[in-house]
């Protein structure tokens, strides 16, 4: 699978490093924190499939640095019982530092300070745009008797 990453439609402009099946990095205009959390939003809403908050991160070599994790493979995630796939594939988007250091390092930090890297390919659909209600094939039988109601 690759991940649609033309967000220009959202005001991001994405340059797309890689976009390999199980490794994709690309940089990005946010700038902050708030723009981070949107391309993040963006990104569920284009691929369908969102990701949690791994761990928090300090970082003082970056203004924001979160790593996040599939909510399939997320065994805290709300409904855990019904989506949990043991996905592995995880998120880190980090902004850095505009710096003249960084700067000199990086030709592309003044524009794009975002890096977005994926890792791991999915064990479960992604492809539908109800994935995220789609049970896994092999659990299908396992939940085809219970009242899916309270989805
Ligand atoms: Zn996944």
């Amino acid at each position: 699978m690759s991940y649609n990453l033309d967000f220009t439609d959202e005001e991001f402009s994405n340059i797309v490093l890689k976009n390999e099946n199980n490794e994709v990095h690309v940089r990005t205009n946010a700038f902050d924190d708030n723009e981070a959390w949107r391309w993040k939003e963006v990104f569920t809403k284009k691929n369908n499939i969102s990701f949690n908050v791994q761990k928090l991160s300090k970082s003082v070599s970056s203004t924001f640095h979160e790593k996040f994790i599939c909510i399939f493979g997320d065994k805290h995630h709300k409904g855990v019982r019904q989506i949990y796939t043991g996905c592995g594939v995880k998120m880190d988007i980090k902004i850095k530092l505009i710096t003249k250091a960084t700067c000199n390092k990086d030709k592309d930090v003044r524009a794009h300070p975002c890096t977005v890297i994926i890792e791991g390919v999915h064990n479960h659909h992604t492809e539908s745009a109800s994935a995220l209600h789609q049970l896994p094939e092999t659990r299908d039988a396992l939940f085809q008797n219970f009242d899916l109601g309270c989805w």
